[in-house]
């Protein structure tokens, strides 16, 4: 389980282990919390009043400090588990849904014809199609794409980085995504 590091204006800044989480809190880093707690850590006991120290983590948390990462400026990086989330594990040629072992990342214009290895040139193919497709565009091919490809926000990678989202942590990260996003909860 992680928990969502916003930055003090409210951007997702980081997914972060618990114990990096307690760290922000033991260094009076955390400026505000929302969302529920999820794990308690017990510190030593205070010499003069003998009292132990409790830290609550919550599963979102935003930090005091300079921000990590400027949204307007990220580009997410391209990985295949995180294409295939993209594309709901669906063949861009098919429409079959398969596991992440029956897929691959699929370039639209192929490497052959100078396409290239980003968000926009890439979409999810199971074996059988992208074989069938080979060297060629889906026009050459004729293939059509049955959705397009697009670079995902910066709230929609980080919903696609982390396979084990809480619940709490979804439905915050949902209120940034745009409306035609795949990725709203309750779809499929
Ligand atoms: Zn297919």
């Amino acid at each position: 389980m992680k928990v969502l590091k916003l930055s003090g204006q409210g951007l997702p800044q980081s997914w972060i282990s618990l114990e990096q989480a307690v760290i922000h809190y033991a260094a009076d880093e955390v400026r505000w919390e929302i969302g529920a707690p999820v794990a308690v850590f017990r510190g030593g006991h205070n010499a003069i009043t003998g009292r132990q120290s409790v830290i609550t983590v919550s599963s979102i948390i935003g930090t005091r400090g300079v921000p990590g990462i400027n949204p307007f400026q990220l580009r997410p990086g391209l990985t295949n588990a995180k294409l295939f989330a993209r594309d709901r594990n669906i063949c861009a040629y098919c429409g079959g849904h398969f596991g992440e072992h029956d897929l691959t990342r699929e370039h639209v214009v192929p490497f052959a014809q100078q396409g290239r290895d980003t968000w926009m040139n890439v979409v999810t193919a199971c074996r059988p199609c992208n074989h069938r497709k080979s060297s060629r565009t889906p026009e050459q091919a004729g293939m059509a794409l049955l959705y397009a490809p697009y670079v995902p926000s910066l709230w929609e990678d980080f919903i696609l980085r982390n396979r084990r989202i809480l619940a709490d942590q979804m439905e915050f990260l949902s209120r940034g995504l745009p409306r035609t996003s795949r990725l709203h909860p309750g779809l499929s």
